[in-house]
């Protein structure tokens, strides 16, 4: 299409034809023209303009291993030529969706050996949701519904899985939000944390919050808990050390279900194959999409526990739910040869010991910087929150603008940081080497400091 078409021609046919996800139409399209991403390398992509710029978001949350991998290409095609597609309903199956499921058991916690493919992460959250309330059915207690997770989480954009994220502005479109869902706090102890409360005693009461709401539903009532184990949309909220145990201690304490959505933390993102691990935690289910092809091709799925599966066996009856895409052959193939690739290339055991380093010391560099609040990071992944004062903690006015006016100087400036509000944040691909680095260190001086330039007059004095 790039040869095809100029810029403005791209750009004009993209206004008139293409809704956008997640985006202001008006503005879309009133003279504020998208971006035409054209090609991607390793971790450069590039626009029709010819800029080459450093993906600090992995496209989102997703190009762990980079762009313009020929292996993944050459799997694809492989397998197209094979066996395009075939569905995985009505008692049959392929060679890849059982090697992808072999290969998916064997990464995960011990504790689970199944899996339930889908397309998008959004599909997996509602294959969760459907798998944890039948369940209870099964195993006697059809009145446990309600799933209890966090505001400012992001599940995904179904209904089901909207009303279980914990956005507001989310929740907006879906009239009502379906019934079953509460939300707690997260554990975001730079923004809600009291005047001298530690990390670790913020950390108990953000899980303690939890607790409280089970005892408010009546535990006979609460299905499950679900949290992503960084809350990556909602701003790269890192939890502090105590916030997990504590949550299995009281998903254990009352016997429910425990969802870890690791749709950006699983594939190696904090340095183990799945984010549960790093914290120590036994979720019953882990929902799955994005890095599992690298992004190369949609899929998902959601990892099942043996006690959910030995429940599933426990009937005759189906379990009616499914998706056409479930377990589509060329997916599989591709994450197959993925997750080959970021074995062979020890991706994930570098995050822990050079790469997620490297991002902690970069990240470390800023956080002097007069606009900068907080800095933090665990493995690839990184959030810089932008204040008007450092030392109160005063967000700027307008939520969002001053963010938006940073990611525009990034971008500009060659690399793409995306802007969660005020919080700049930021997942690169896992392939990283000093030369990035060293690439992003200097545009974030740079951006931090236009930016800075273009606000100095809403800072604290
Ligand atoms: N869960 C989490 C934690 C996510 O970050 C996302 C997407 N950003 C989703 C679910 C939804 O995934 P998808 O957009 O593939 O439906």
């Amino acid at each position: 299409m790039s040869n095809r078409f100029q810029t403005k021609q791209i750009q004009d046919l993209d206004a008139q034809h293409h809704l956008h996800p997640f985006s202001d139409h008006q503005s879309l399209r009133a003279g504020q023209n998208v971006r035409v991403i054209v090609k991607g390398e390793g971790p450069y992509v590039i626009d029709s303009e010819g800029h080459r710029i450093l993906d600090g978001m992995a496209g989102l949350w997703t190009t762990n291993i980079g762009y313009g991998n020929k292996e993944l290409a050459q799997a694809a095609y492989d397998q197209m030529v094979e066996l395009p597609f075939y569905n995985t309903f009505f008692k049959t199956t392929h060679p890849p969706v059982v090697a992808l499921s072999r290969k998916l058991a064997e990464i995960a916690p011990a504790h689970i050996n199944q899996v339930f493919f889908g397309s998008s992460g959004s599909e997996s959250n509602d294959t969760a949701i459907r798998l944890i309330r039948h369940y209870w059915a099964l195993k006697g207690e059809p009145k446990r519904r309600i799933i209890i997770s966090r505001k400012n989480a992001y599940h995904g954009s179904t209904i089901a899985a909207g009303s279980m994220g914990g956005m507001s502005h989310v929740h907006q479109h879906s009239y009502p939000v379906y019934e079953g869902f509460r939300h707690v706090m997260d554990p975001y102890w730079y923004g809600d944390s009291f005047p001298g409360e530690t990390p670790e005693a913020f950390g108990l009461r953000a899980a303690r919050a939890i607790d409280e709401e089970i005892l408010r539903c009546g535990p006979e009532n609460v299905a499950a808990f679900a949290g992503e184990p960084v809350q990556g949309a909602g701003g790269v909220k890192i939890a502090p050390s105590t916030y997990w145990p504590e949550v299995q201690r009281i998903v254990d304490k009352y016997g429910i279900l425990l969802l870890a959505d690791e749709v950006i933390t699983g594939f190696g993102r904090v340095g183990t194959w799945f984010a549960s691990e790093f914290y120590g935690i036994r979720p019953n289910l882990i929902t799955f999409a994005k890095a599992a092809t690298s992004g190369y091709i949609p899929l998902s799925g959601v990892l099942v526990d043996d006690k959910i599966v030995e429940a599933l066996m426990s009937t005759d009856d189906d379990f009616n739910h499914g998706y056409t895409f479930s377990g589509h052959p060329v997916a599989c193939a591709v994450a197959l040869k993925n997750l080959e690739i970021m074995e062979r290339d020890r991706l994930v055991p570098k995050v822990k010991e050079t790469t997620g380093p490297a991002l902690a010391k970069l990240f470390a560099r800023f956080k002097d910087h007069p606009l900068v609040g907080e800095v933090r990071t665990v493995g690839m992944l990184g959030a810089i929150e932008l204040v008007a004062d450092k030392k109160t903690r005063k967000r700027f006015d307008d939520p969002g603008r001053v963010g938006l006016i940073c990611r525009d100087h990034f971008f500009r400036e060659g690399f793409i940081m995306r802007a969660v509000y005020d919080t700049m944040v930021c997942a690169p691909p896992l392939t990283w080497t000093d030369a990035q680095f060293e690439e992003a260190g200097a545009v974030i001086q740079k951006a931090l400091d236009q930016t800075l330039a273009d606000v100095s007059g809403e800072l604290a004095a």
